[in-house]
């Protein structure tokens, strides 16, 4: 099974209001796809993250024709372990090099999740079996609330019998507060809340953060700090007894070995469109669960690599909840078929042949951007 294309296919389509984060704000949604072919005839798809910054399409699109198709083409599609091997020892150093290895990482992310979905489907099976997993009910949590009326966007997975929920922080401490208490209010004592703070705090701050989310029952916090800076994480810990969640920003196994043996987080969130696709997701968060961390995918993108997580939760033992995003985000919510569809809080995993999904054409093509 030879590969013959390896094709970069970019969706963007405006939203208002935007989502807005501790360091910025998104007024469009995009999904960096790519389409690997091979001379049997089928093809696989997979999702580079490019949510920021706003010239990520154009990165992308050149780092996967330019730097990672080369690599490929004419390759045995099958062999996904050796072509992952091959993708991370030429480009890895290219990325240090650059001094920018995450754009690199993201684009090894999309072939990698294009060639288990090709393989799935050569085989006739879904990727979670080909990984020993089984079609499962997985517990999502409700993510990407504030700092807007956080509650609004609570409701229809309160309905669907979501019972866990994450707001974002860092928009300095009044607005901080006020949005914690009015969400905790909304989703009542029971539920499960994180917040996330996008690396936008400093220790002073967070430690000024921390009495609200005891009084408001939260327990951990997502990245409060700059992931660079991870030396903070523990004397936070020490001072406050919260817990710190983190990961979407580090990238491929030896990122998180390091991670996991400086003690820096208490739930480990690899996501499988930025460090290295589905090969690195399984080693990520089987590595978390040898350290007795738990895992939970990190998600904010379109509808393939959402796929494509729910196949790593259904297959690895040891992880919490899948992130679902709860703003709009048509390239997620008219691609995904019924992905989406809760029951009782959980969603079960795509039983089709790899990612199991069926990209409808007639959307791609409205929202495809000619670069
Ligand atoms: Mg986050």
């Amino acid at each position: 099974m030879k590969i013959t294309q390896v094709e970069p296919i970019v969706l963007q389509v405006p939203i208002d209001p935007p989502v807005q984060t501790s360091f910025g704000r998104m007024d469009r949604r995009v999904a960096i796809l790519v389409r690997v072919c091979s001379d049997e005839g089928l093809c696989g798809w997979g999702e580079s993250w490019g949510n920021f910054p706003s010239w990520s399409p154009q990165e992308r699109v050149r780092t996967l024709s330019d730097g990672v198709a080369p690599l490929l083409i004419g390759e045995d599609a099958s062999e996904i372990a050796w072509l992952h091997q091959k993708l991370s020892r030429t480009l890895r150093p290219l990325g240090l090099q650059w001094g920018a290895p995450g754009p690199l990482w993201q684009a090894i992310s999309a072939v990698d999740i294009a060639l288990w979905d090709l393989k799935g489907q050569a085989l006739g099976r879904p990727i979670y079996e080909l990984w020993g997993g089984s079609a499962q009910r997985l517990p999502v949590y409700a993510s990407g609330l504030g700092p807007v009326a956080p509650e609004t966007l609570c409701a229809p997975f309160l309905e669907r019998g979501v019972d866990a929920f994450k707001l974002k922080v860092g928009f300095g401490l009044e607005i901080d507060r006020a949005n914690v208490s009015r969400l905790r209010g909304v989703v009542g004592d029971d539920a499960i809340l994180l917040v996330d703070a996008n690396q936008g705090l400093d220790f002073a701050r967070a430690l000024e953060l921390a009495p609200t989310l005891h009084e408001t029952g939260v327990d951990t916090i997502e990245e409060p700090f700059p992931v660079d800076e991870p030396e903070l994480i523990e004397p936070f810990r020490l001072r406050t007894g919260l817990k710190v969640a983190g990961g979407e920003n580090l990238y491929g196994r030896t990122g998180f070995r390091r991670a996991l043996e400086g003690g820096s987080f208490d739930l480990v969130q690899p996501d499988v469109a930025k460090t290295g696709g589905l090969t690195e997701m399984y080693a990520i968060c089987s590595l978390a669960t040898a350290w007795g961390v738990p895992y939970a995918p990190h998600y904010l993108g379109g509808a393939v690599g959402f796929a494509a997580s729910l196949h790593v939760l259904a297959a690895v033992p040891g992880g919490w909840r899948m992130e679902m995003d709860a703003n709009p985000n048509p390239l997620l919510q008219e691609l995904a078929g019924d992905l989406l569809d809760l029951e009782d809080g959980c969603l079960t995993p795509p039983r089709g042949p790899g990612l199991g999904l069926s990209l409808q054409e007639g959307v791609i093509r409205r929202y495809r951007l000619s670069l």
